[in-house]
């Protein structure tokens, strides 16, 4: 069974994928014809669902080292006391958490994350030797971090010169290398770790290079509280202002905002990183059928929350039920999975490239394994895919047309050795934590 996600034909209930050089040559129903003397390799997915890799535009490999932790204590870490922060983490321990969260990611059936934090140089080519493809943006701020958990915000230049100065370092280095595997954009932090003045800069950084933005935005009363007090005005009407609200912007989160930002973001097409679950584990949620009617584009992301794409569907799917309260046309397992794949794609600007499994595409497949109690009786599988189906269900990853997973265990890296470096680099970072 093969969902597309291309419009004609979304589901192929008896279908075969021909692959050659990374892309999808050939998709059809039925059996492909007898492919002569070519050397191939076979994947039999009879009883198993296919569908395009997941496209997950807001994720933070390193935070994996605040799991089971954080999400109970109220707020994002960077401004909570008494967790790891990034500017503690070293290199080897970021190397060790990224490669944790890109693994992750990736046997959940993620072929893309888009992946912001620290030491960003050294994890995204760590990230990719999973398999996974990897954009990613050295994190941009002209605050001082190491006082943000304290509430001082204190904004710096030099501080803005050198993360807004790495940042456009990355691009040069890593942009479209690993046969475009890897890829980077300008990441702000947020409204209010950047200044105004930064954010024009990154602004014209981003017309000069050609790139895409994202941001959290609006994610915490605080933040408003912060923007109203500086700038007076909301943070969709500070970005608004300075240029950078458009449909290059990638906004995480979007919860704390009224009628005119709804507005506001809608019109200009901004793409919503929606945190589904990572927001309603904190209590909070998105006017995510607001946004929508008012003309967001939207595309989903685990943030720093368990980087399952099939369980952030659900969330997604059930929050915006429940803002309707009831079952509607507007809100469908196809909505969901269309932002969990091609939304994505749009979102990075790939959508010519992956999202959906149609020739020309590069080879992003992921393979759920359907012969399980929870996933049988097949009549719909793309509701069984939304409603029942977990990540941990996902069978085989091609990337790039390369297989990655099989029988749900990675094939370019050593699980265990994973393993064992996050769990001491976060026993490390916790311990020194606990003794500041
Ligand atoms: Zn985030």
């Amino acid at each position: 069974m093969i969902l597309t996600g291309a419009a004609q034909t979304p589901l192929l209930s008896n279908g075969f994928i021909i692959v050659r050089d990374g892309r999808i040559a050939e998709i059809g129903e039925g059996a492909p014809e007898p492919a002569g003397t070519e050397n191939i390799h076979t994947i039999d997915a009879r009883g198993k669902l296919v569908t395009p890799g997941f496209v997950n535009i807001h994720t933070h490999a390193i935070l994996t080292m605040v799991r089971g932790v954080a999400e109970d204590m109220g707020f994002a870490p960077a401004y909570t006391p008494g967790v790891p922060h990034g500017h503690e983490v070293t290199e080897e321990e970021a190397v060790a958490l990224a490669r944790l969260g890109a693994l992750e990611a990736l046997l959940f059936g993620s072929t893309l994350i888009n992946d912001t934090y620290v030491h960003q140089h050294l994890t995204m080519p760590e990230m990719a030797e999973t398999g996974i493809r990897v954009w990613g943006s050295g994190r941009i701020h002209d605050v001082d971090f190491s006082r943000v958990h304290l509430a001082e915000w204190e904004h710096r230049p030099e501080i803005g010169d050198w993360s807004l100065g790495d940042a456009v370092a990355l691009h040069e280095r890593f942009h479209g290398k690993l046969n475009g595997r890897l890829g980077v954009h300008l990441a702000a932090h947020a409204p209010d770790t950047c200044s105004r003045w930064l954010l024009e800069r990154i602004r014209d950084e981003r017309d000069r290079l050609g790139l895409r933005v994202q941001s959290h935005l609006s994610q915490s009363k605080l933040e408003v509280a912060r923007i109203r007090e500086r700038d007076g005005m909301s943070p969709p009407e500070l970005y608004d202002d300075i240029g950078l609200l458009d449909d290059r912007l990638l906004a995480a989160h979007c919860i704390h905002i009224d009628e005119a930002d709804i507005a506001r973001i809608g019109a200009r097409h901004v793409h919503v990183a929606h945190i589904a679950k990572g927001n309603q584990t904190g209590g909070t949620i998105a006017p995510t059928t607001a946004l929508r009617k008012a003309g967001a584009q939207f595309a989903l992301g685990t943030d720093n929350m368990h980087a399952d794409m099939v369980e952030v569907m659900r969330w997604a799917l059930n929050s915006g039920r429940v803002q309707e309260g009831c079952v509607t046309e507007f809100w469908q397992p196809r909505t969901v999975f269309e932002m969990a794949t091609m939304g994505g794609a749009r979102a990075m600007g790939l959508e010519d490239e992956i999202g959906s499994l149609e020739v020309g595409k590069k080879a992003d497949i992921v393979i759920f394994d359907y012969r399980r109690p929870h996933l049988v009786p097949v009549i719909e599988p793309l509701g069984n895919l939304v409603h029942t189906a977990q990540g941990r269900d996902v069978d085989c990853v091609i990337v790039d047309g390369v297989v990655v997973v099989e029988g749900g265990r990675p094939l370019l890296v050593n699980q265990d050795e994973i393993l064992r470096d996050a769990q001491r680099a976060a026993e490390n970072l916790w311990a020194r934590a606990r003794a500041a």
